[in-house]
């Protein structure tokens, strides 16, 4: 399977370009299941330039119309394209309460985001999480059928907290919590990789440890402008999750 999990259209302050573009992006890369994973703060305060023109704009007050206008707008894309792309319907979950940078961007404990496809958690080991490092409860708060832990050295994580890896990966698996793989190269993020991502990829105890968990893994771009978009990079990671024998999200 070619997946891409994790891309961020202009509903995110860091994303550029309308959701369509990101959509015909993939169709056009050969992508066959794309998932579209705004900030959960960038779908509640709107634009950047809107939230500067005005103080009035509070951060953090959803409420079911933004989010679902949304979704609404990723299920017109969804169908219009379902004979090209399977379109999952995303939302990444910022956890963090002391960002500096974006002050108030955690997702409010009353906002209900039950209805997407799956979420992204971030920040997970982060001391500041909202999470309080509980992905368990976390993922049960969220209420989507899926939930992904992002941008996480898990195997460091789990072990800071000193647990059994395969337990907690078990876990996981039970709970449809998968774990992704951050295969991001792009200008917005100044072509950083993620170290844990190619760490895995080289280290065999920790591929057998999920593989025989059983829990699911996901290939995310972390896209934020169409023209930094690379899907053969994408397509090689798939192909070594594939080649590993473990499965991806979504996968039969
Ligand atoms: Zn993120
Ligand atoms: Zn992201």
């Amino acid at each position: 399977m070619i997946q891409d999990l994790h891309s961020h259209s202009y509903y995110s302050f860091c994303g550029k370009d309308n959701p369509e573009e990101l959509v015909k992006a993939a169709i056009n890369g050969g992508i066959e299941v794309f998932g579209i994973t705004d900030h959960n703060n960038g779908i509640g305060f709107g634009r950047r330039d809107a939230r500067a023109a005005s103080e009035d704009i509070i951060p953090n007050q959803y409420d079911e119309y933004i989010l679902h206008r949304y979704f609404d707008h990723l299920t017109l894309l969804k169908e219009k394209y379902s004979d090209k792309i399977d379109l999952k319907r995303g939302i990444e979950v910022a956890t963090n309460r002391n960002n500096i940078r974006i002050p108030k961007t955690t997702l409010p404990d009353s906002a209900d985001i039950s209805f997407f496809d799956y979420c992204l958690i971030e920040h997970l080991d982060y001391e500041s999480t909202t999470t309080n490092g509980d992905i368990f409860s976390y993922a049960k708060r969220c209420g989507t059928e899926y939930v992904g832990i992002a941008h996480t050295n898990l195997f460091a994580f789990i072990e800071s907290k000193g647990l059994d890896p395969l337990d907690y990966f078990k876990k996981m698996a039970d709970q449809n919590i998968f774990w992704e793989m951050n295969v991001s190269y792009d200008s917005t993020h100044h072509y950083r990789e993620h170290k844990y991502m190619l760490d895995f990829f080289e280290n065999e105890k920790q591929q057998e440890i999920v593989r025989k968990s059983g829990v699911r893994l996901s290939i995310g771009f972390d896209g934020h402008r169409v023209e930094d978009y690379l899907p053969d990079r994408i397509k090689t990671y798939c192909k070594r999750i594939t080649d590993c024998g473990i499965k991806m999200v979504f996968e039969n």
